[in-house]
């Protein structure tokens, strides 16, 4: 463990693929997983949720790139929580990439078997680790399906919704939470035949996001609209990005939204911890069979 750590210190790219995978199968101890992501907090975090085949890989790969070209070192965690096998997802998500691939950015696909509340740890601790090792920004890409999108909210500084044109929200898969809780709403694919659905959907959200009380950040919502495939739209949505950034540390919110999630994961972490000491405890497990 010391020399993982030392390795990882001195930003060997294969100590922290390794500390990744130890960290998706549970095997750091909670010392180790603190030794590591000791000084975490600098990076970015911009998050990105979707129903499946909504352009998602395709659109961080090019605003990765984006980052990239700007002289900025940014990485990319894709969560899949519809799959425990990352075999194929990894090779997936590499292959569309290739924006990215050829700039070299960190790409990882993590999926964790088990909870929800295992995969948003994990989800935390990988940003973490990427973070003290000097990546900034981090993107974090999770499929909009359960509640990984809402988890994944909670540990960004903001969040983007990619959609389709020419679908409804249910047929989605899309809640309504989810687009209340966006700071941006892009509607993918506005080319080809699509162009006057995605600008009649786009409309459409940014009515929507109107009738939304004023968000806390004191950001208003943007709507637009984009295509990830003919890299159009990208440059847009990367000024919004900066926008929301300048004007949320300007204002404080971004310090105070970071405190919050902290304290909102802190009490989790302690939730769990609880919930396993008591469920591990053999009188305990004795006497809930007999209950049972
Ligand atoms: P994800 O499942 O949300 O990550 O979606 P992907 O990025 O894998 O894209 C799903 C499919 O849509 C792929 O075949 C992409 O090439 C295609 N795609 C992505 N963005 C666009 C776009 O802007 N326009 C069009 N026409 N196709 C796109």
């Amino acid at each position: 463990m010391e020399t993982l750590v030392k390795r990882f210190r001195q930003k060997d790219r294969r100590a922290l693929a390794r500390a990744i995978t130890l960290l998706e199968n549970r095997e750091l101890s909670d010392r180790a997983v603190s030794e590591l992501t000791r000084g975490a907090g600098k990076a970015y975090r911009i998050g990105i949720t979707g129903p499946p085949g909504a352009g998602k890989s395709t659109l961080l790969d090019r605003l990765a790139a984006r980052f990239k070209d700007q002289g900025q070192n940014p990485a990319v965690i894709a969560v899949d929580p519809t799959s425990p096998f990352t075999g194929g997802a990894i090779l997936g998500d590499r292959y569309r990439m290739e924006e990215s691939q050829k700039r070299g950015i960190f790409i990882r696909s993590l999926a964790t078997r088990g909870s929800l509340g295992g995969l948003s740890r994990a989800t935390t601790q990988v940003a973490d680790l990427l973070d003290v090792f000097g990546f900034d920004p981090i993107l974090i890409e999770t499929v909009g399906v359960g509640q990984s999108e809402v988890a994944v909210h909670g540990m960004v500084d903001f969040f983007l919704l990619l959609l389709l044109p020419g679908a409804g929200d249910e047929l989605q898969g899309i809640k309504r939470g989810i687009v209340e809780m966006a700071d941006l709403i892009a509607i993918n694919k506005a080319d080809g035949e699509r162009i006057d659905l995605a600008k009649s959907a786009r409309k459409d959200y940014a009515q929507a996001l109107h009738l939304f009380p004023p968000k806390e950040s004191g950001w208003t919502p943007k709507a637009v609209t984009c295509s990830a495939l003919q890299k159009e739209g990208i440059e847009n949505i990367w000024e919004l990005v900066l926008d929301f950034q300048k004007q949320t540390n300007e204002s404080g919110w971004f310090k105070n939204n970071r405190q919050q999630q902290a304290k909102n994961w802190f009490y989790d972490l302690l939730e769990q911890g609880l919930k396993r000491l008591f469920f591990t405890k053999k009188e305990i497990a004795e006497k809930l069979q007999t209950i049972e």
